[in-house]
């Protein structure tokens, strides 16, 4: 595991300890670093309504977006796992994060790697954006970034 893969994975880790998850019981955790070094998390926040839940990364880069910093996003780590149970095995983003990861790939011009983990352990499986998200439509399909 790099540095920069173990950095982001216990941060996420760490970020996971504050899931709001009474529904699924399964916390995510998510680290975006910045190209200064910054690094800013998110945690799963769930709701009664189950559809309006909101998952670790896209609160995460919410939270980015918010800092004025969206276009300096140049990596990403996700980690999830049942509550209570010491998971290991890596949880990859679902496709709507994908999908917003890939807003921020785009606009930083930069096939972002992910970094994924479990719960626990040192399994870390490790990522291009455009591997998980292939042919991704984005924001330079609308002309707001180069190709
Ligand atoms: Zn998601």
């Amino acid at each position: 595991m790099t540095d920069q893969a173990r950095t982001l994975i216990e941060a996420a880790r760490d970020a996971a300890k504050n899931a709001y998850a009474p529904y699924s019981n399964f916390a995510v955790g998510a680290a975006v670093l910045l190209g200064d070094g910054t690094v800013v998390t998110g945690a799963n926040f769930e709701n009664a309504s189950y559809g309006l839940s909101l998952c670790a990364e896209t609160v995460a880069l919410a939270t980015v977006n918010a800092q004025g910093r969206f276009r300096d996003v140049v990596a990403i780590g996700v980690i999830g796992g049942r509550i209570g149970h010491a998971d290991t095995a890596p949880v990859s983003p679902c496709g709507r994060c994908r999908q917003i990861i890939n807003e921020a790939a785009q606009l930083g011009g930069c096939d972002l790697p992910v970094y994924c983990g479990g719960a626990t352990g040192d399994r870390i499986a490790t990522y291009k954006l455009s591997e998980l998200l292939p042919h991704a439509f984005g924001p330079a399909d609308l002309g707001l970034v180069d190709r």
